[in-house]
């Protein structure tokens, strides 16, 4: 048959289009395409007798959902707990990174997550965009990934900080962890050198805490703190003017893709939702008092809020409960939300916390779900990403996941993913890691055994598959999160 299709089957499954618990739905996948061909609701008479055709996939007794969206994440980034950010940016070798990557990209698949919208690779410039290519090109599992290289950021705002500039052989160089432009012309060819470099999603900061070497804190250039500092050492403030964030936007309209703006207070976000930004991500500071002017402007330019709540909780204790009120506000007025952790602050695997907070903070679940896929695939440009995700319908990518409990009544559900699909393709099935995972070559079918000569085909292993690591480490919910965050286990 064409395509070679088969069907899988649930009892209970999600659709984040009808916000709503569905029952007994079925799913025809195209296996060549990886695309959904069909869907179809069975009448439920007679469900014992329910024949599963051959490679047919039966998730009756699960909680049927989309695969998951990430929409702000980092994958050449792990806990900031285990090994601070500029440790990590500035020390570690880009094999090692790489190589990290290549683990965080397969614990985000095991968790459920099929679409990662990857912010920034943090000093390893374009590479984001080459791991992209080699999950593309099935050399390695992971996750669907929209890359956006390197964020621009103007000139000193974002970058690995040194006091050290006057040794006899010149500064210390560090590696750049930005895309340093200035200006309207500035900027228009930095969001090109970002299209040139293969993004598919533009982000550029904003604002950022700029000021830090006025009154550095101990840790980032010296381990001796500054004696008498002011109340507000160094306040995230605006990076760009106005015209400049509108010359950003109206050049990535050009190229057709999204644009992210980072904002840790609500007065750069404020300009971003003008310029018209695709997304906003962080928010976790309101100096200025105008949450609810900036609240009106989002719905305005229809900017969705990406709030990183899992970095907060992990990263910012502080702002972390006036964040998830402001969350809860934006819900209340309509503000499309987003769920996107800031994933590799904290530990790739655990993504779903965000999506536990935004429930915590009053949201329902099945708002949670929808700010989880569809409106993912949204902060990835919706049709401009070039894929249809997140939901069920005829065309869209067969990315499928299975709970074992129903996340309406166990809050901790959503750690509880026992099935992955991505592309027809499975990876994960009854808790178990596909043996796919690992891809290793195997011996040309034509060999005649009895033959003794060795053909070229067994000596030139130039075409075989990679053989990959067969232990992923991956991490686990509870105390290795750290002080900052309540127990979960
Ligand atoms: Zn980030």
């Amino acid at each position: 048959m064409p395509g070679n299709p088969f069907t899988l089957h649930s009892s209970v499954l999600f659709d984040p289009k009808k916000k709503a618990f569905v029952k007994n739905v079925s799913i025809k996948i195209d296996r060549e395409s990886g695309a959904i061909v069909d869907v179809f609701t069975r009448d439920g008479d007679g469900e014992d007798s329910l024949v599963l055709a051959d490679g047919d996939i039966d998730l009756r007794g699960k909680v049927v959902l989309p695969g998951f969206v990430d929409s702000h994440t980092h994958v050449f980034l792990y806990s900031y707990k285990e090994r601070p950010a500029g440790e990590q940016m500035r020390d570690e070798s880009a094999v090692e990174r790489i190589v990290r990557a290549t683990n965080h990209v397969r614990a985000a698949l095991l968790a459920g997550y099929t679409t990662y919208r990857d912010l920034g690779t943090e000093a390893l410039g374009a590479a984001d965009a080459n791991l992209r290519d080699c999950i593309n090109r099935g050399l390695t599992p992971g996750p669907r990934l929209f890359v956006a290289t390197d964020a621009l950021a103007s000139s000193g705002s974002y970058e690995l900080r040194r006091e050290n500039k006057l040794g006899p052989g010149g500064p210390l160089i560090v590696p750049i962890a930005s895309d340093v432009a200035d200006g309207v012309d500035g900027v228009r060819a930095a969001v090109r050198r970002r299209i040139g470099d293969g993004a598919d999603v533009l982000k550029f900061y904003a604002d950022y805490r700029r000021k830090v070497m006025r009154f550095p804190p101990p840790g980032t250039t010296s381990s001796r703190a500054i004696r008498f500092p002011p109340a507000r050492p160094n306040p995230a403030v605006p990076n760009y003017t106005q015209r400049e964030m509108n010359a950003i936007v109206e050049e990535a309209k050009l190229a057709e893709i999204p644009v992210a703006a980072h904002a840790g207070e609500t007065r750069a976000a404020l300009m971003a939702a003008r310029a018209g930004v695709t997304t906003i991500e962080h928010i976790f500071e309101d100096t200025d008092q105008i949450l609810d002017q900036l609240f009106k402007e989002m719905k305005v330019s229809g900017s969705i809020w990406v709030p990183t709540l899992a970095t907060a909780e992990d990263l910012a204790a502080p702002m972390f409960q006036a964040a998830k009120v402001a969350v809860k506000k934006a819900y209340d007025a309509g503000v499309r939300l987003a769920a996107g952790g800031d994933t590799g602050t904290f530990d790739h695997g655990l993504n779903v916390r965000e999506m536990e907070i935004m429930v915590d903070a009053g949201i329902p679940i099945e708002d949670v779900l929808e700010a989880g896929t569809v409106a993912g695939w949204e902060a990835c440009g919706g049709d401009q990403s070039g894929f249809r995700f997140g939901w069920f319908e005829k065309g869209n990518r067969a990315d499928v996941i299975a709970l074992d409990t129903d996340p309406r009544r166990d809050r901790k559900a959503l750690r509880k993913v026992s099935f992955v699909m991505k592309d027809g393709q499975v990876w994960k099935r009854d808790g178990v890691a596909a043996a796919s995972m690992i891809t290793a070559p195997t011996w040309p079918s034509s060999e005649d055994e009895s033959d003794d000569s060795v053909s070229d085909e067994w000596t030139d292993l130039s075409g075989a598959k990679p053989r990959m690591a067969m232990s992923v480490p991956l991490p686990v919910y509870g105390g290795a999160r750290g002080s900052g965050a309540k127990t979960w286990s």
